[in-house]
């Protein structure tokens, strides 16, 4: 490893959090194991996932078996996983998160997330005007009972993080938003080294995937046209320099941003070549170049938010 590449950082709880994980939005139950398999192989310990992503059961099966194999022990990997919508929604947290273990076969997470700061009913047809705070106090009880060891949430702005902070219950330890380098969150992530959390970034390389995502019902998101952080000319400038991917640049820019990532990928070659990040160094003109990207632009809107009283980007919107 060389210097100023860490493997882990360490929440504000004391316990390390690997910098680089596999994430698993979109890999289905029938690929999601093998992936999960070579991830673990190749090194990565961490595996993100989320209710609403339906591949916990399929996750959990591919962890035991390696487990039962000797490759690896419960106690090395960090398994998060994430509360959708309706499991935010008063009294629900703790039986979904039950839920939850029981599909990933184990005892606890090592993080469990507020996937967004809005409660729906289960079909989402309804809104839930649930604050933040009567959200967090829920991750706060899970947490006293250790079912889950760290606490966090994804897709929350600053504001609604420092209420959940102000109530001097559980602190939130890990943040996860979207971070690319055409959507640095520069301000999201001086708010939380301020306070102690661990920025986790995703869609790291852009997520070019995003486009082909299907609802459970079978629809279709719609997706504003966006410049594709893979092809940006920097980027590619970097890969040749340093003789590596596009993704990996991406990637090592990330890592020494201090950030921790979970690129996904269900596609072995580049699993393993999401991990080779550890082995160069980018100097610090690279990091400038790529830190002076003109472009900000968030992908993931989440409309479903508008409307909503604790909508995250409501701020957003009204500047469009
Ligand atoms: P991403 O990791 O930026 O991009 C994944 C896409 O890039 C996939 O289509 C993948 O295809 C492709 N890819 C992976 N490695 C590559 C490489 N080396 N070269 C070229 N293409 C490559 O996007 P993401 O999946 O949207 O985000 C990452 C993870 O963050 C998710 O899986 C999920 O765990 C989490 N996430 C969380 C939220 C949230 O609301 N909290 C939202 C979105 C995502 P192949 O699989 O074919 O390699």
């Amino acid at each position: 490893m060389m210097s100023g590449t860490p493997h882990s950082l360490t929440l504000s709880n004391g316990t390390p959090i690997p910098t680089l994980g596999l994430g698993t939005w979109q890999s289905a139950p029938d690929v999601v194991g093998a992936a999960v398999k070579a991830a673990i192989k190749a090194g990565y310990r961490l595996i993100d996932t989320a209710t609403c992503y339906q591949n916990e059961e399929a996750i959990g099966t591919a962890i035991l078996e390696l487990i039962k194999e000797g490759v690896v022990k419960r106690e090395d990997l960090f398994i998060t996983t994430k509360a959708w919508t309706n499991e935010i929604a008063p009294g629900k947290l703790e039986p979904a998160l039950e839920e939850s273990l029981k599909r990933l076969k184990t005892d606890y997470v090592d993080l469990y997330l507020a996937h967004m700061p809005t409660a729906f009913n289960d079909d989402m047809t309804e809104k839930i005007a649930v604050s933040v705070e009567e959200i967090w106090k829920q991750f706060d009880a899970i947490h006293k009972k250790g079912l889950a060891k760290a606490v966090g949430v994804s897709n929350w702005n600053e504001k609604q993080i420092k209420k959940a902070l102000d109530l001097n219950l559980t602190p939130v330890h890990v943040s996860q938003v979207e971070l690319h380098l055409y959507f640095p969150q520069n301000e999201h992530v001086a708010f939380c080294k301020k306070h102690n959390i661990i920025v986790t970034s995703y869609a790291t390389l852009g997520s070019p995937g995003r486009v082909d995502f299907q609802l459970p019902n079978g629809g279709k998101l719609e997706w504003a046209p966006a410049p594709q952080d893979m092809e940006d000319q920097s980027v590619k400038d970097l890969a040749k320099k340093h003789g590596k991917t596009p993704a990996q640049i991406l990637l090592r820019h990330t890592l020494q941003r201090g950030l921790t990532m979970i690129p996904k990928s269900t596609n072995e070659a580049r699993i393993q070549e999401n991990h080779d990040i550890f082995d160069f160094q980018l100097t610090h003109d690279d990091m400038a170049k790529l830190q002076g990207t003109q472009v900000s632009q968030r992908l993931f809107l989440q409309d479903f938010m508008e409307g909503h009283p604790e909508d995250a980007f409501a701020d957003e919107r009204l500047k469009k």
